[in-house]
């Protein structure tokens, strides 16, 4: 049996892990659930696979999450320091799927014991790639990717040498607002900005994806994670969210990864890899489809990616401020405080401000510089904030 864990197991990603682990019970043996403060959820789920512990972030929920437990044998416990350690647990696969910054200490632990990472969590390779990526070298484990566009581009790179590539072309559906006049943009609600046209996803990357900055996140993510450089790599608006990748060789020749936009299959292909597995997903009637349409990406609307490139160009921490700034500016956005479209010019000047306090040079590779820039930054942004009242 499989010793797998699953980080952010209550959220969209972890449940849609969660319903394929279901299918074939006897092959894992479920070590650790953690979630956020979904007691009820993780308590359910931990009780059901049979999970050594379930961990909540929130100490909010943690009496909760101990009641519901209670004689279960699974064990209950709180925190970050807990998920950490959790993730630190033996195991053979982990499911890497906290939304945001949250989800680097974790997916470090879980690497430094030398396991297979399947990563959702993007914003862990914005944040802190060239950690990420040698501590995973150093440790002899592998990281899997599960975001669906990576995914696609990794699938397309089996048995081709990465030297050989030449471009590699992300797809974006444009999400909510990509049929939107300009104008309208500024007053868009937080209710408009959570409904994705395509993909079912937690709420914070369906409002990223309204913004783009969820494409930013991932542009930064296919260099870190590819290791290829900034000018080779593309996004470009497909709305039908059907070929969720590209990757073009030096002959000439693109190779498209085409499938129904549904994690699971990403999810699954992390699961079973390097084999293929029968997936519980929709089969694509191409002559019902008829078409696949691209559109060149606005940058006038979309700013995040112009913002994506500049910060690909800076290189040392200023991933770290960008994905920190984006989490602070969409926590602001959520709350009511801004503007949809002042999520942008609030990324913006926290990338100006931390890049002129030195974040552009610093690129030393530890976990506790990161996190320091990672707080500093969500300071600036709360006094750019309180400045503008
Ligand atoms: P979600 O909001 O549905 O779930 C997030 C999970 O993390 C939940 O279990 C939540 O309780 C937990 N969590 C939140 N904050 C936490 C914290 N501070 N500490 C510990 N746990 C915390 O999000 P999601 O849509 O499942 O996305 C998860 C990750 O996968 C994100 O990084 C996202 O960008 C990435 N991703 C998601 C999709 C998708 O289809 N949903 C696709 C590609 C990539
Ligand atoms: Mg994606």
């Amino acid at each position: 049996m499989r010793r797998i864990s699953i980080l952010g197991a209550t959220g969209s990603i972890g449940q849609s892990t969660i319903d394929l682990i279901r299918r074939d019970p006897g092959a894992y043996d479920v070590v650790a659930l953690t979630g956020g403060c979904n007691a009820a959820q993780l308590a359910k789920d931990a009780k059901d696979l049979r999970a050594d512990v379930a961990v909540v972030d929130s100490a909010d929920c943690y009496a909760e999450l101990k009641d519901l437990l209670a004689g279960s044998g699974v064990e209950a416990a709180c925190g970050p320091v807990a998920i950490a350690d959790a993730a630190r647990r033996p195991a053979d696969w982990i499911m890497s799927a906290i939304v945001g910054a949250a989800g680097l200490p974790p997916g470090m632990a879980a690497l430094e014991q030398g396991t297979t990472l399947a990563l959702a969590n993007k914003e862990s390779l914005v944040t802190a790639g060239p950690l990420l990526m040698a501590t995973a070298r150093d440790a002899g484990a592998t990281i899997l990717p599960v975001d669906s566009e990576h995914s696609a581009v990794f699938q397309a790179l089996v048995g081709e040498d990465i030297a050989a590539v030449e471009r590699i072309v992300i797809t974006a559906s444009g999400g909510a607002f990509r049929d939107w006049p300009l104008e309208r943009l500024r007053t868009a609600t937080l209710d408009e900005a959570s409904s994705h046209p395509n993909w079912a996803m937690g709420q914070r990357i369906t409002i990223d994806s309204a913004s783009m900055f969820n494409k930013a996140l991932e542009l930064i993510e296919t260099k870190e994670f590819f290791g290829i450089d900034p000018d080779r790599i593309e996004a470009i608006v497909h709305p039908e969210s059907l070929i969720h990748a590209l990757v073009g060789f030096h002959d000439g020749a693109l190779m498209a990864h085409v499938g129904p936009p549904d994690m699971r299959h990403a999810i699954g292909y992390a699961l079973h890899w390097p084999d293929r597995r029968h997936l519980p997903v929709a089969r694509l009637d191409l002559a019902q489809i008829g078409a696949l349409t691209f559109r060149a990406p606005d940058e006038a609307r979309w700013p995040a990616l112009r913002l994506a490139r500049e910060v690909m160009a800076a290189g040392g921490l200023m991933g770290t401020v960008f994905n920190a700034a984006k989490e602070a500016a969409l926590d602001a956005f959520i709350a009511g405080r801004i503007g949809f479209m002042d999520m942008s010019g609030i990324v913006e000047d926290a990338l100006a401000t931390m890049s002129a306090q030195g974040g552009q040079h610093n690129a030393a590779l530890s976990l506790d510089t990161i996190m320091d820039m990672d707080r500093q930054t969500r300071l600036r942004v709360t006094e750019h904030l309180e400045h503008r009242g």
